[in-house]
């Protein structure tokens, strides 16, 4: 709490300019969001065929990405029934700059730009009309939860900073409920596993609090292999919910 008065307070007193470029920010929409214009329009989202599974843009396939092809053989297919992934982690931008979707995200995540998060508040909404989910599924968002131990250790979590801007808009016209309906228990981190290990490492380690929603957004910022996601859907789809959507600011 401390922690993030303060690097409000330094945001405040210290404003360190476009959080990607570093350009000055002298509109007040460009100071609103910590991003000037031009990197605003250049992290416009790629309007293309997307991977039906794990909504990552396709490239030469249809329908669904090879990745996703080899688990539906596997039959290994995951627990969620829709993604949508926004920006390539580590490709360049739309510009072609290379690098900028990581010094996006890492100035988010690591270097604690707060105002960033009205940014990916708005992509959330943005990913959302391209779900084209109907009003009458009656979705609700529902943030990934963090590692337990993280908020401690760090002062913070990118998406439950996400999940209170998006709970602001609450209430606006076309807004959807933000439900914190999932608890993450100890587990080992799952950076350095294969996608088997990470399913398995996952296993019973996302739980349930409270009620959960008839249908439910996930949201993320980063998606590797999918496999918090699935755990996330699984956990709900247990609980009762019918449907799960997701969307995740970053692929890799
Ligand atoms: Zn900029
Ligand atoms: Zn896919």
């Amino acid at each position: 709490m401390i922690q993030k008065f303060k690097s409000l307070i330094l945001e405040y007193l210290f404003p360190s300019g476009c959080a990607v470029c570093g350009s000055m920010l002298l509109d007040k929409e460009d100071a609103w969001y910590g991003l000037c214009g031009d990197c605003r329009r250049s992290f416009k989202i790629e309007k293309t065929e997307r991977c039906s599974l794990c909504g990552r843009p396709l490239i030469s396939e249809q329908g669904t990405c090879l990745a996703c092809r080899e688990l539906a053989a596997a039959e290994t297919l995951p627990a969620y029934d829709k993604l949508i992934s926004l920006y390539p982690y580590s490709g360049g931008d739309f510009a072609g700059n290379s690098g900028s979707y990581l010094k996006l995200l890492g100035s988010y995540k690591f270097g604690k730009r707060l105002s960033l998060g009205r940014f990916f508040a708005d992509k959330v909404y943005e990913a959302l009309a391209m779900l084209s989910i109907s009003e009458s599924e009656n979705p609700e968002l529902v943030p990934v939860p963090p590692r337990p131990g993280k908020l401690r250790k760090t002062g913070w979590d990118q998406i439950e900073y996400l999940a209170r801007f998006l709970k602001k808009r609450e209430g606006e016209a076309g807004s959807l409920k933000v439900e914190r309906c999932l608890k993450r228990l100890p587990s080992e981190t799952q950076k350095k596993l294969d996608r088997e290990t990470r399913k398995s490492n996952l296993k019973g380690r996302i739980v349930v609090k409270g009620k959960v929603p008839k249908t439910a957004v996930l949201f993320d910022d980063v998606i590797t292999t999918g496999s918090t996601m699935d755990a996330c859907a699984a956990a709900l789809k247990e609980s009762g919910t019918e449907k799960v959507y997701g969307i995740c600011l970053f692929y890799d």
